[in-house]
Order: C-alpha cells, then sequence, then structure tokens
C-alpha cells in the first residue's frame, strides 16, 4: 500500500444483510464491494467484487460477527482481496438509520455515541440494533480503528417546527419524540450538493428539489443547502407511493383496518408497508420495470399504478415549490430516478406553468448517468444524478478521521 493511499471500509447493516464496499478515499477509488445476504437463514452467502472479478460463496453465516469476519477474510484473500495486512483498513463509515434529535451531523463512534444510538432503537426497532451489531462486530476485529456514524436522518435535522410537528396532541412529541425525521439524508444531500456543482452554481444560493425513487422513495426541498421539508416521517413509511409501502392514505384507515377487518398492529403494519404501493394497486408487482413493460401491454391495473406514482409525486413538487417559493432545480436520482424515463416524463407532465421545461428526447432512454434533462428554455433546470451514498459516508469518515489528527 501507498504511504497517500487511505482505505475506508464502509459498511451498511440491515437486519439480515451486510453491503459493504472498501473505498481508496484519496481517488474515491471503490477497491472492493459487496453483500453478506440471508444471515441467520437458510442459503446465506456472500457476493463479492473486485479487481473485475465475482465471486459467491455460500456458507453458514449464522450472525452479524461471522457476516463480518468473512468480509473482512475476502478482503485480504490472495485471489479476490484487495488488501494484504488488516492494518491497510485505516476507519470504518458504517450508515445508520436513526439518529433521533441527537445526531445532527456525522459523528466519531465513542462510547457516549454508542449509549445514545442505543436510545435511538424504539424509533428504529429493526434497523438500529442491526447498525449496532454491525458497529460491535467490526470493533472486536479493528479495536484501534477509528469509526463513524453517518446517519439517514441527520440531513433532515434543518426542518423548522411547522414541517416537523405533526398535528395530533403535542405531548406526543414532548414525552415520545414523535415528529417527522425523514430518511435517505446521505442521498439527498449528496445529489443536491453534485447538482449544483454540476451547474457550476453556488450551492447555498438554490431552491433545489430532490427525488429519490428507488424501492423506497422520498423527496425534499432543500432551500440555502438545507432540508426545509421532505415527505418521509416518523417512520420511511410516510410520503409517496413506493414498490410496497402505500406513502400517505387517510390516517383513519389503519384503524379501519384494525376495527371492520379484525387486523391485528403486525398485519396492519405489513399490509401498509409490504403489500402496497404499486405492488397494491396493481397486484404484479413492486418492481417499476415489470409495470412498465405491462402497462405497455395496456395491463389496466400497472397503467393505473404507474398514474398515481407519477400524479402523487406531481402534487409533492407542487407543494415544495410552494414551501419554497419557487424552484431552481429539480434532481431525479435512485433506481427509478435514475433509469425511468417514462416516470420522469410523466411526472413532469403539466408542469409548465411553473418553468419546468422536460427535453423530451434528452429524456428518452438517459439511464444512470449524470445529465441535463431539461429544455433550454426551461426556467428549472432538470438533473439525473446517480446517488452514491457509500462515498458520502467515506468522506464524511475521512474528515472526522482528518479533524481528529489535527486536534
Ligand atoms: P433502488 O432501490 O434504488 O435499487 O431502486 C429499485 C427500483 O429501481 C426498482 O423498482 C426497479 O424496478 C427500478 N429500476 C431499475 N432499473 C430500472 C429501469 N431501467 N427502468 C425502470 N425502473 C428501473
Amino acid at each position: 500500500m501507498k504511504d497517500n493511499q487511505t482505505n475506508i471500509l464502509v459498511l451498511n447493516c440491515g437486519s439480515s444483510s451486510v453491503k459493504y464496499q472498501l473505498i481508496e478515499i484519496s481517488k474515491e477509488k471503490v477497491l472492493a464491494r459487496g453483500v453478506v445476504e440471508r444471515i441467520g437463514l437458510e442459503g446465506s452467502r456472500l457476493k463479492h467484487e473486485a479487481k473485475k472479478r465475482k465471486i459467491i460463496i455460500e456458507d453458514h453465516i449464522l450472525d452479524h460477527d461471522t457476516a463480518i469476519d468473512i468480509i473482512i477474510k475476502i478482503l485480504l484473500n490472495d485471489d479476490f482481496g484487495v488488501i494484504k495486512n488488516i492494518n491497510e483498513i485505516k476507519a470504518v463509515g458504517h450508515r445508520v438509520v436513526h439518529g433521533g434529535e441527537f445526531f445532527i451531523k456525522s459523528s466519531l463512534i465513542t462510547d457516549d455515541f454508542m449509549e445514545t444510538l442505543k436510545e435511538c432503537i424504539p424509533l428504529a426497532p429493526l434497523h438500529n440494533p442491526a447498525n449496532i451489531m454491525g458497529i460491535t462486530a467490526i470493533k472486536k476485529i479493528l479495536p484501534e480503528v477509528p469509526q463513524v456514524g453517518v446517519f439517514d436522518t441527520s440531513f433532515h435535522q434543518t426542518m423548522p417546527e411547522k414541517a416537523y410537528i405533526y398535528p395530533i396532541p403535542y405531548e406526543f412529541y414532548e414525552k415520545n419524540r414523535i415528529r417527522k425525521y425523514g430518511f435517505h439524508g446521505t442521498s439527498h444531500r449528496y445529489v443536491s450538493r453534485r447538482a449544483a456543482e454540476f451547474l457550476k452554481i453556488k450551492y447555498e444560493t438554490l431552491k433545489i428539489i430532490t427525488v429519490h425513487l428507488g424501492n423506497g422513495a422520498s423527496i425534499a426541498a432543500i432551500d440555502k443547502g438545507k432540508s426545509i421539508d421532505t415527505s418521509m416521517g416518523y417512520t420511511p413509511l410516510e410520503g409517496l407511493v413506493m414498490g410496497t409501502r402505500s406513502g400517505d392514505i387517510d390516517p383513519a384507515i389503519p384503524m379501519i383496518l384494525a376495527r371492520d377487518f379484525r387486523m391485528n398492529p403486525a398485519s396492519v403494519d405489513s399490509l401498509l408497508n409490504k403489500k402496497s404501493g404499486v405492488l397494491g394497486i396493481s397486484g404484479i408487482s413492486s418492481d417499476m420495470r415489470d409495470l412498465e413493460e405491462k402497462a405497455l401491454k395496456n395491463d389496466k391495473r400497472a397503467k393505473l399504478a404507474l398514474d398515481i406514482y407519477s400524479y402523487r409525486l406531481k402534487k409533492y413538487i407542487g407543494s415544495y415549490i410552494a414551501a419554497m417559493g419557487g424552484v431552481n432545480i429539480i434532481v431525479f436520482t435512485a433506481g427509478i430516478g435514475e433509469n425511468s424515463d417514462y416516470i420522469r416524463e410523466k411526472t413532469l407532465e403539466g408542469l409548465e406553468f411553473f418553468g419546468i421545461k422536460l427535453d423530451k428526447k434528452k429524456n428518452k432512454g438517459l439511464r444512470g448517468k449524470e445529465a441535463d434533462i431539461s429544455s433550454p428554455d426551461s426556467k428549472v433546470k432538470i438533473l439525473v444524478i446517480p446517488t452514491n451514498e457509500e462515498l458520502v459516508i467515506a468522506r464524511d469518515t475521512r474528515d472526522i478521521i482528518i479533524s481528529l489528527k489535527n486536534k
């Protein structure tokens, strides 16, 4: 390893998976990436990619400790590895889902950090424990290496009270911290900054709407570099229609499902999170590619799902223009935002009144790369910017370790 090389391991630990990338941060180069899937389940395996080669290792991967262990071993492997010695990993950056109101920015992981993160478990009971297991597991292997937590929620901590307080009795906020938090913050932060760089305009002067459309989807209003509103809420269920999540519905519906359909909380939760969204409407798939294909063949419910999806998204764009008193840039990102010309066109149709004019030719067939797809006379710039959350995590981790050295 060269002296000026700094390898940062980025970990994204879910309840049954661990995604990883080893990034050489001075060149922002991904040396290796992969995922451990089905942790603790039948058929667990590691998928690893490095040096332009891919490998799948099927193994009995019981828990997060074993998963992290296997990741380190493959990184050190003679054939598929990219490092010779474990001390070539200089820092570890973790994606952490929920930082509540405690973490307004990425932070060095210390004992205090861990205590506070545990306090956030009730806010994300499925995600935060997995993040904690990942941090604990890598700490056992690399006890002296600095670790940094980068939160999905922290970018949205700049929202004003009027955006994050729900109109329910105030004590639920005071006592239980029930409020809008917002998610995908790392992605909204990255693509909004990148959009300003792309257009060579000062970030802090812009009104930007970022539209993150993956399996989960959210939209954010970013005014002068600060998130002032976003569509996901206390949980990632609020807001836009998603692959399997309903997004906004009449808040009485869950109560009616419980009362009239005798559903318990777990089944209401599963209905709204796993069986709704475009999957629920179409009855076909949660995957946008399948729905576009079916809609082309005139499948009525697939078409309806796409109509509802883009109509509701269009309404959110309109409301965020109102919230900011204008917009300079609209950015599309994540699986659907980066790849679906159909959804981008359908969503922006009819917004010409606001000075939003799509260049249909530039939009057509554009997939997965940075581009300006607005027509030359559009007042508002429309961009596609592929998201890169791992890079943001690695950069934040680098910045924190540099600040430690300078102390
Ligand atoms: P993500 O969660 O960011 O990986 O995004 C997943 C979503 O992106 C799925 O709904 C996919 O159907 C969608 N997607 C990926 N590629 C395409 C494509 N070429 N056209 C339309 N949707 C796509």
